[in-house]
């Protein structure tokens, strides 16, 4: 089973929902957040598990806010780094 992170940068996603809309899987959510003194629109990860790793919302997002990596990756990472 595929098994990937989603991470949004709510300080530079300004709630445009194009990830929410061309996400397949419908891992993204838009919500009003109060950051400071405003509430403004951000990208939430609602639901991390559903995503298969397109990475259509990595390459669409304007502001280039969102990462999307495999969650096995950093692991293999770490333990060669150990080996090694
Ligand atoms: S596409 Fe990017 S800027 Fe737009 S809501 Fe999603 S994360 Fe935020
Ligand atoms: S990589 Fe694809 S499935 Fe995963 S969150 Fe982005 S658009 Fe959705």
């Amino acid at each position: 089973m595929p098994n990937f992170s989603v991470l949004v940068n709510e300080d530079t996603c300004i709630g445009c929902s194009v990830c929410a809309q061309i996400c397949p899987t419908d891992v993204f959510r838009i919500v009003m957040k109060k950051k400071g003194e405003y509430e403004r629109l951000v990208s939430v990860v609602e639901r991390e598990e559903a995503c298969i790793g397109c990475m259509a919302c990595v390459y669409n997002c304007p502001t280039d806010s969102i990462k999307v990596f495999k969650k096995g990756e950093e692991k293999k990472l770490e333990k060669s780094e150990v080996a090694a």
